[in-house]
């Protein structure tokens, strides 16, 4: 069976083409046009170019940076604003003529790992994507857990865990909200402390670099971070003890995360027990169109 995924980004569209084993036969990618019928006309088109060149018909999934409400069918919460307010996954049916399944591109990230990625085999995984922001998705057997709001795995809206006096109020989010976690553990949290530190770098990549060189500020930075990326994840495992926690995104390339965050997680965990693998990716910016098709 062939399985199409999309992946609709603020930016690009991109597609890919899977055969029944997970090997990949076509991907395209193309700018996204900002405009609601011209995202649809990109998509179709292809969906019909992946068709006509692999020579089968399959099944389609795409990603969005959003949801579909369970109770309006319309998409919201897309920072690609421009999706909002329509019945994408109607409206690409009607023009492809087959059941378009539509999912948070979070929880395609997890269905990704899931299905034969860092947690193939794994029964429940919470997948973590920390970049300018923070989103996260959880997969149960393979499949999606979008969750009767449509809303599962948005936990990056919820308020750091266990705060000190100088972390309450000390942020503002996107959401209307303060204190909230992905203002602390975004790529861009991460900078915003260490500058507050007195520090200054482009990505958390550098923070990163400069504290294996040895700078103080930088330690400190890594460490405050490791900290409160502990206390998120703590609840996380104390509500839902994923099998495995799977993180992607630019931060989740500071391989200093991996050895050091098992050792912080059980001061958080009731009961002082937490064995919880915490692993990087295997697809990195694939996981989203992976995970898109595998929605079939
Ligand atoms: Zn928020």
């Amino acid at each position: 069976m062939l399985r199409m995924g999309v992946d609709l980004g603020g930016t690009k569209i991109e597609i890919v083409a899977l055969n029944e084993q997970g090997k990949e036969l076509f991907r395209k990618r193309v700018p996204t046009p900002r405009e609601y019928q011209a995202t649809l006309d990109a998509i179709e088109s292809l969906v019909n170019e992946a068709e006509s060149e692999v020579g089968q018909v399959g099944t389609v999934g795409v990603g969005i940076p959003g949801v579909i409400s369970p109770y309006s069918g319309l998409v919201k919460n897309a920072n690609s604003t421009w999706i909002n307010g329509h019945p994408l996954d109607i409206d690409l049916g009607k023009r492809l003529g087959r059941e378009v399944r539509v999912a948070n591109d979070a929880n395609c990230f997890a269905v990704s790992e899931a299905v034969d990625g860092a947690a193939a085999g794994k029964g429940i995984v919470f997948g973590v994507i920390i970049g300018t922001g923070c989103g996260a998705g959880i997969a149960i057997n393979g499949k999606v857990h979008a969750g009767g709001n449509g809303i599962g795995g948005e936990w990056g809206h919820n308020p750091l865990p266990w705060m000190t006096e100088d972390e309450f109020n000390s942020t503002e989010c996107f959401c209307g909200n303060k204190n909230c976690i992905e203002t602390f553990i975004s790529g861009t949290g991460f900078i915003r402390d260490y500058k507050a530190a007195g520090g200054d770098a482009p990505s958390g990549i550098e923070i990163a670099s400069r504290m294996q060189k040895g700078e103080p500020l930088a330690q400190a930075a890594f460490d405050r971070y490791i900290d409160r990326l502990a206390r998120s994840l703590a609840h996380v495992i104390n509500v839902l003890d994923p099998d495995v926690i799977v993180l992607g995104g630019g931060v989740s390339n500071i391989d200093a995360i991996y050895p050091l965050l098992p050792k912080v997680l059980p001061q958080y965990v009731l009961g002082g027990e937490c064995r919880t693998p915490v692993v990087q990716n295997m697809y990195g910016g694939s996981s989203g169109v992976r995970g898109a098709a595998w929605l079939w």
